[in-house]
């Protein structure tokens, strides 16, 4: 039997189910399932993603089954509906529709009233009794061919849509403003109009076949799963070219038949602020484009309660089905055929990170699922957007003052942006790159200003609904969004943008100061300051009662069930008292990285340091080093307090020592005052550092190998701070870390200086600390030799960037040359110094296992950037570390990421029941296995 290409939907049954994303795309599936729900959906088939695959493998054709299997489909269709393809008296037409396994809104292609021609269109008429309504049909239909299937399309940013042109001025000389004013007589000579410029403009008549439309829409569905911007958002949305998109058939229902017609598109809770309400545009008269193009601007769905309350009242019911069923915030699209409702499509809708954690939050409360589930639905960059700037409220409430207020539009993404304007995706990305800010406006977005979009503070656009694909896109990608905002009239030629005011007529020009509030749909002439997020306010500066934060609430709940769940700790990289105290509030355990190098140049510390560093021999520069010595323990002292009994993990000097040197002429002769020595003697001195390779010189523990005294002032610093601290009350923890380890010998020379020196502070203070020695592995060779290291050590902390660095051979400082290039042509499939590189991945797996063969409680962090990346944090949990370390304010991302992985390592094993009780039985069973 050959292989089933086709899956039918319709009637009671369908083939398919919600399950079977990856084989029929998310629309295919859900409208299998909708059908088995026994929602109103008009039948269809879907043709499979192992087509799109073997179209692609395959020199763009098609498998022989596949053209038996859609005839069959189309005959079931036909039977369910009672009309036929291509019939004269009696036709059939049907859409043509993209549906990739992950939604990709807008960005392929989607046909509408395929199987219209000259001969089907007499009979339509008399079917339908309704002229007017079938020449806008086939009006949209040759527009759609022409643009999808034949390509007649703008060929530059500057250039305007063909069919559009003729549109506009077809209206234009009847003196009407809407297409819905056009008459029937208007609209047939559009028909002939359009494919008069497809023949003038590309030599090629318009196919009146049915079957050549069916099979022309079926490969230029598929042909877009390749067009320039589903790539781009593949790469942005990391999804798999190999997936591949499904195409579904459907019989078509018509939202333009008249006023009692209509088309919409709804979501069953609000996706830019997670309020539960229904939610959602739609216009009467009309078609599916024209709520999404953004051509027209839709009716919010509460007027059509007013308009027609039978209607609302079964979409109310429909959305009560959905989110039963699916137990989440559901998109649909919906069609209203004289009178009666047709549901279209229906996914799990895309909303904002706020809207993300509210939904989740709130449908825990409402008991529709778990806090498990809740946690597993929020991707943790989501909850970066809750701690997003706003606006200054004085700055903003004095720009209104002043009349900026240009304009109100529909608050489609939220969140306070400025920037300088920009009228499309290019300059916006040229503006970008030469490091502006950069405000994307727009007359109406379209999918093609994906990359603009990308790179902007905010988009602003004068057509289109909360639901035009872009403003959908601009949600999903955390922009700040004002959409359809009307009175905004665009030049693009002369690249302005002009609105009526109370002050009179305003234009503002390319490269003007724009600010946006998506909150609320404001648009304000100038630079506005932004200011941090509730969750900021409450936390960092304190100048937010909590309890006055509905924001924060959700924040903290998510936060708390993330503790709840996760195994991994988390620990800051901090080097000052005012990070760590950010940290803290931000939920830190402990530091898992203090730079100490990084105080070196506060204040007058760096004359010491330098001093240090010129010193001739060891008494020049202990001199040197007790003069910084006061300013490092105070600045550990200073650190310990504000971490009271978490971990602190400090590591040694680890710079090449040049670094730290002047390197002008200038520089070199003040310096040389001031230590009183020679100018040439500096100079000199600077140029035998030196190094052609500073990165693999002479940094790390080579420093305090060579010169102990460095590492035996830092550590006594360390242990005096700590000594100080303790005597103060608080229960000190101080771990001292040795860098760039790559011999067990190298650790234990400097573990032996830094014991010899806590020895000595702890008898001299007479006060007692825990303390321990350990050592970052950074080195491929350390990870290699992990088990001789370990027995030296009390903690390794893995340092992924230089580990990176050395297991590539590719320089951190000079990557960014080439490693984008590598990016986009597959050559990597993401930064590595971004998300851990599966090879760096190995190494560290091999260290964690040598290094507890040989020491099985050693303690195991990870304090390189990657520390704070979700992915990179699923893979240490599964490696088993102790903890996670990163910057501030990363660290609520990695509670949730943490716990995210303890969640799908115990759905792996469902019989375990707490985050707890997994990581022991996994640890046991690892033992069992050894053995
Ligand atoms: C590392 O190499 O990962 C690390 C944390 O150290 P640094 O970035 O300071 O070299
Ligand atoms: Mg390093």
């Amino acid at each position: 039997m050959p292989k089933k290409l086709v899956y039918y939907f319709g009637g009671k049954k369908a083939d398919g189910t919600a399950a079977m994303k990856p084989l029929l795309g998310g629309k295919g599936a859900n409208l299998a399932e909708m059908v088995n729900l026994k929602l109103p959906v008009p039948p269809g088939f879907t043709i499979t993603t192992e087509v799109c695959i073997h179209y692609y493998k395959h020199n763009r054709t098609f498998p022989k089954e596949l053209k038996k299997q859609v005839a069959d489909s189309l005959k079931k269709i036909e039977k369910q509906i009672g009309a036929k393809f291509g019939d004269k008296q009696n036709p059939l037409l049907v859409s043509v529709r993209s549906g990739a396994r992950a939604s990709m809104p807008g960005m392929m292609d989607t046909i509408l009233n395929l199987g219209l021609n000259d001969e089907t269109v007499p009979g339509l008429i008399a079917k339908s009794g309704n002229e007017r309504f079938v020449y806008d049909s086939y009006r949209r239909f040759v527009q759609m061919y022409g643009d999808v299937v034949l390509d007649l399309k703008p060929q530059n940013k500057d250039e305007r849509d063909p069919f559009e042109i003729i549109l506009e001025n077809k209206k234009k000389s009847r003196g009407v403003k809407m297409d819905t004013d056009l008459t029937a007589s208007d609209l047939k000579e559009l028909v002939a109009e359009f494919k008069a410029e497809i023949f003038n403009k590309l030599g090629k008549t318009f196919p009146e076949d049915p079957m050549e439309q069916l099979w022309g829409s079926i490969g230029a569905v598929f042909g877009s799963w390749m067009n320039e911007r589903a790539i781009v958002y593949r790469r942005l949305n990391d999804i798999p070219e190999s997936w591949g998109t499904a195409v579904n058939i459907q019989s078509m229902v018509f939202g333009n038949m008249g006023e009692s017609s209509g088309t919409g598109v709804a979501f069953t809770r609000d996706p830019a602020s997670g309020e539960n309400i229904f939610y959602g545009e739609y216009l009467m008269n009309a078609q599916g484009e024209d709520v999404v193009a953004g051509i027209r601007t839709p009716l919010p769905i509460s007027t059509l309660n007013e308009q027609n309350p039978v209607i609302y009242g079964q979409l109310e019911a429909v959305r009560r089905n959905l989110e039963k069923h699916y137990k989440d915030m559901m998109d649909i699209e919906f069609t209203i055929q004289d009178g009666t409702l047709y549901i279209l499509q229906c996914r799990v809708g895309k909303r904002t990170g706020i809207s993300a954690v509210r939904i989740a939050v709130e449908m825990v409360t409402e008991k529709l699922i778990g806090e498990r589930e809740a946690l597993s639905r929020i991707e943790p960059d989501q909850l970066n957007q809750l701690l997003r700037p706003v606006f200054d409220t004085k700055e903003k409430d004095e720009a209104i003052k002043q009349g900026r207020l240009l304009a109100k539009g529909l608050n489609a993404g939220p969140g306070a942006a400025t920037g300088k304007i920009y009228f499309n995706a290019t300059d916006c990305e040229d503006a970008a790159a030469r490091g502006e800010k950069v405000m994307l406006v727009r007359s109406e977005t379209s999918p093609e200003d994906i990359k603009g979009m990308n790179v902007a503070e905010g988009i602003l656009t004068a057509r289109g609904g909360m639901t035009s694909h872009a403003a959908l896109v601009a949600r999903q990608m955390g922009k700040v969004c004002v959409a359809g905002c009307g009175v905004l009239e665009m030049d693009y030629s002369a690249r302005t943008m002009s609105v009526e005011t109370l002050k009179g007529l305003v234009t503002l020009n390319e490269g003007d100061w724009l600010s946006i509030d998506g909150s609320t749909g404001e648009v304000i002439e100038g630079k506005i300051q932004t200011k941090d997020s509730e969750i900021i306010q409450v936390l960092l500066e304190k100048s937010l009662n909590p309890a006055d934060s509905a924001i924060y609430a959700i924040y903290e709940k998510v936060m708390s069930w993330s503790d709840k769940f996760r195994r991994l700790k988390v620990r800051t990289n901090a080097d000052q008292p005012d990070q760590c105290r950010n940290a803290v509030a931000f939920g830190a355990e402990g530091i898992g990285l203090c730079r100490t190098e990084h105080m070196f140049f506060g204040g007058d510390r760096i004359d010491a340091v330098r001093e240090m560093i010129l010193a001739d021999n060891v008494e020049e520069r202990k001199v040197a080093l007790d003069k910084l010595f006061p300013f490092q323990r105070d600045d550990f002292a200073g650190i310990f307090r504000a971490m009271g009994d978490r971990h602190v993990t400090i590591r040694t000097l680890d710079p090449p020592l040049h670094e730290f040197l002047p390197h002008t002429e200038q520089d070199q002769r003040e310096l040389a005052e001031k230590v009183g020595k020679p100018f040439m003697d500096i100079k000199n001195k600077v140029d035998s550092l030196h190094e052609f390779n500073p990165m693999m010189g002479h940094r790390g523990c080579r420093l305090g190998i060579v010169f102990p005294e460095i590492t035996a002032m830092q550590a006594k610093a360390i242990f005096s701070a700590a000594a100080l601290v303790k005597k103060e009350g608080v229960n000190v923890h101080p771990e001292v870390m040795i860098p760039l380890v790559g011999n067990y010998l190298e650790l234990r020379n400097q573990v032996k200086v830094v014991r010899n020196i806590a020895d000595q502070v702890i008898k001299d203070e007479g006060v007692a600390f825990e303390y321990s020695t350990g050592t970052m592995i950074e080195i491929p060779r350390a990870a290699i030799t992990a088990d001789e290291i370990a027995g030296e050590a009390d903690f390794f902390s893995f340092g992924t960037n230089d580990l990176t660095q050395m297991t590539f051979g590719l320089s951190r400082d000079d990557a960014g040359k080439f490693l984008p290039y590598y990016i986009s042509h597959d050559i990597l499939p993401c930064d590595p110094f971004v998300t851990i590189d599966s090879g760096v991945a190995t190494l560290v797996k091999m260290a964690v296992e040598k290094g507890r063969s040989v020491k099985p409680k050693l303690k195991i962090g990870i304090c390189g950037e990657h520390g704070g990346d979700p992915q990179t944090i699923h893979f240490c949990h599964n490696a088993g570390l102790d903890y996670v370390s990163c910057s501030p304010f990363r660290l609520p991302i990695a509670r949730l990421a943490a716990a995210q992985a303890a969640l799908k390592d115990s759905k792996a094993a469902p019989k375990k029941k707490s985050a707890k009780s997994v990581s022991k039985t996994k640890k046991k069973t690892a033992k069992k296995k050894k053995k």
